[in-house]
């Protein structure tokens, strides 16, 4: 078998990829449509078919070690926050995550390597990822201002920052989809900017993240998207900083 031959071969496996359930072994069948449980202590990943992982559910028996990663998505056009997380992190690109690990903030982004972390100041707290929740009750009251507001779980969700032309987005997502994200980047990346490809994915990315967010189509969003996708190098977000090496 050529490594070509092996290549596609692995390819297709992928497309019609039947997973087993991490828990019970039972098999699950949609790609990316089976739910994921969290093992806080190895800090990995897990499938679960619908019956494990409701055991670990906040509501659930399980508990302790394992968690379930929820499913939910929250999309704020405007994150006032974000800049100063950004900053706070030192992250040379124009989109981080954020996720509350211990109590306190942690973040990480993006790269040709996969996930790199970065080291936060102590003055971040978990209140600063809230997301404003101008239409609905939220999960949490501001401290500050007394309004509702999405609050990631910690462990399980992450808050993402995306810089765009017109300021800072916040995206409230499960951290499965986090680390989709950044292994579809990482396959993609090319040069030290990430390239027209990585860029590409990334905008179909937040693209279907606000539309599960429940925001409008927003033919307006998506072309800003669009218009500084094609533009702008991902690195050219914070002071045109070059990817370290
Ligand atoms: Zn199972
Ligand atoms: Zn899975």
């Amino acid at each position: 078998m050529t490594a070509r031959t092996l290549r596609r071969f692995l390819a297709g496996n992928l497309g019609r990829a039947m997973t087993r359930c991490e828990f019970c072994g039972e098999a699950v069948t949609d790609e990316h449509g089976h739910g994921h449980v969290a093992d806080l202590a190895s800090r990995s990943i897990l499938c679960a078919c619908p019956g494990c992982r409701l055991l670990f559910t906040p509501t659930g028996a399980g508990g302790g070690r394992y968690r379930a990663i929820p499913t939910r998505y929250h999309f704020a056009p405007s994150f006032a926050a974000g800049p100063r997380l950004l900053a706070a992190a030192g992250i040379p690109v124009g989109l981080a995550f954020f996720v509350i690990h211990d109590g306190t903030v942690n973040a990480f982004y993006p790269s040709p390597a996969g996930a790199t972390h970065c080291e936060l100041p102590a003055t971040l707290t978990p209140q600063d990822l809230n997301l404003d929740d101008p239409g609905g009750p939220g999960t949490g009251t501001d401290r500050a201002t007394g309004g509702p507001v999405w609050r990631p779980e910690p462990e399980v969700e992450a808050v993402l920052v995306h810089v765009t032309r017109d300021g800072q987005a916040g995206y409230l997502l499960p951290i499965d989809a986090c680390y989709r994200l950044v292994g579809d980047l990482r396959l993609h990346w090319r040069g030290f900017d990430g390239g027209a490809d990585a860029r590409a994915h990334l905008a179909a990315f937040l693209a279907d993240a606000r539309h599960r967010a429940g925001a409008a189509p927003a033919a307006a969003a998506s072309a800003a998207d669009a218009a500084s996708a094609a533009a702008a190098p991902m690195t050219s977000a914070v002071g045109g900083a070059r990817w370290p090496t």
